[in-house]
């Protein structure tokens, strides 16, 4: 059965509440959907629901292409000068001994390792540190251009960002022009937390607030950049804040169009301050990214990490509006695992990622960090590997 007529079949249930119709009504007829509806969703829309209805949005606008990139991640130093209580990554700088901090040669070499690969995309994100200064992360974005031009610098976040202009005491506007200047080519999701004040004071203190998260990407999209968006849910927010969420995501888009993907970040409690809180299901999880598909109507991606989420998570949530799960790390990113993912050593090969979404029927596509289609992987054959000969063994009689 296909999405469409999946939907006319739930429009026509009759054990479903009028309200819950109603919004089945309006995704079908491309309607926007209310706040109130999307606390509505949270609260009361069982996952079969969601699932139509965010697998119709997702077929129409995709079809079953499934997208993928091949990247590595870099990661300048896990020490940081701010404390957010969700995070399992970061050592306080009192604790330095724990930490790395790359030099800038460290993270060339990190880059050097992937030449003759045929990587599209270095993500570079990290800890806050001084010494990442603007001088220096405009040095590594030249550098890593002159050495290999073609590779999508996707660097840093708002947190860095609003950190780097205020002790360089130029606004937004300048700085991010300057980051543009020296080879930035596009801003990672990361940072965003959750926007409302009240929950971010308690999680994540001090550092930029989610009016500066989202004023950093206003800028950067006026520059005709684009950037993604995250959401940390799961914790001590409340339905309500993650629509606020969201409602604020898509009020910048409406505005600026600088969106790709919206990518949700579930919080995992491991070695971190707030590891009393216990984790979500994977059913919430998926009811999440199903809400989100619905509720941003004018986001064109919803992501959804593989390596945070397990792999067989992944291939569900290609069921519950996610049309991307990232690239294939080669294990270069701790991000996930030390806050306690099941992937340990997170990477795949090409052909992994291909077979983990064909498995569930749908259509690889590798894309580049702008969604450039670079291999369509549906009727793409892999060399078969040679298998290891066996030797015969002597029969005793
Ligand atoms: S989440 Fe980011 S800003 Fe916060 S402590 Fe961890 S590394 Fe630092």
């Amino acid at each position: 059965m296909n999405a469409e007529t999946n939907l006319d079949l739930l429009i026509h249930d009759s054990n479903l509440s009028a309200e819950l119709i109603n919004i089945a009504e309006k995704v079908r007829s491309n309607q926007r959907i209310s706040f109130d509806e999307g606390v509505l969703l949270y609260e009361k829309a069982e996952l079969g629901y969601l699932g139509v209805l965010a697998n119709h949005i997702r077929e129409k606008r995709h079809g079953d292409k499934t997208y993928f990139n091949r990247n590595f991640h870099i990661e300048p130093t896990n020490l940081c000068i701010y404390d957010c209580k969700f995070c399992s990554y970061s050592v306080l700088i009192k604790e330095r001994s724990e930490g790395w901090e790359y030099t800038m040669a460290e993270m060339l070499d990190i880059v050097k390792k992937y030449d003759g690969q045929p990587v599209t995309e270095v993500h570079l994100v990290g800890g806050v540190l001084p010494q990442y200064d603007l001088k220096f992360y405009s040095e590594l974005f030249t550098a890593i251009h002159k050495h290999r031009p073609e590779l999508h610098v996707k660097a840093l976040t708002p947190v860095e960002y609003h950190y780097i202009f205020k002790k360089a005491k130029i606004d937004y506007a300048t700085g991010m022009k300057l980051m543009k200047e020296a080879g930035l080519d596009s801003i990672p999701g990361g940072g965003a937390e959750i926007f409302a004040p009240e929950i971010r004071e308690i999680i994540a203190k001090d550092k930029c607030t989610g009016e500066q998260w989202l004023q950093i990407h206003e800028e950067w999209h006026k520059l005709g950049m684009r950037s993604n968006a995250t959401m940390l849910y799961g914790h001590i927010e409340e339905f309500k804040h993650r629509v606020d969420h969201l409602e604020q995501l898509r009020a910048l888009q409406d505005k600026t169009g600088g969106f790709q993907t919206f990518i949700p970040l579930k919080f995992r409690n491991q070695d971190n301050q707030m590891s009393h809180v216990p984790e979500v299901s994977v059913v919430e999880d998926l009811r999440n990214y199903a809400i989100s598909r619905i509720y941003l109507d004018n986001f064109e991606h919803i992501k959804a990490y593989w390596a945070m989420i397990s792999r067989s998570t992944a291939q569900l949530s290609l069921n519950f509006g996610v049309d991307d799960i990232d690239g294939t790390l080669d294990d270069t990113t701790k991000i996930y695992s030390m806050a306690g993912a099941e992937e340990q050593h997170p990477a795949m090969s090409t052909q992994e990622l291909v077979e983990l979404i064909k498995q569930i029927g749908r259509h690889p596509m590798e894309r580049d960090t702008l969604y450039n289609v670079i291999t369509d992987y549906n009727d793409f054959q892999f060399p078969v590997e040679e298998k290891p000969k066996y030797y015969q063994l002597p029969v005793i009689n």
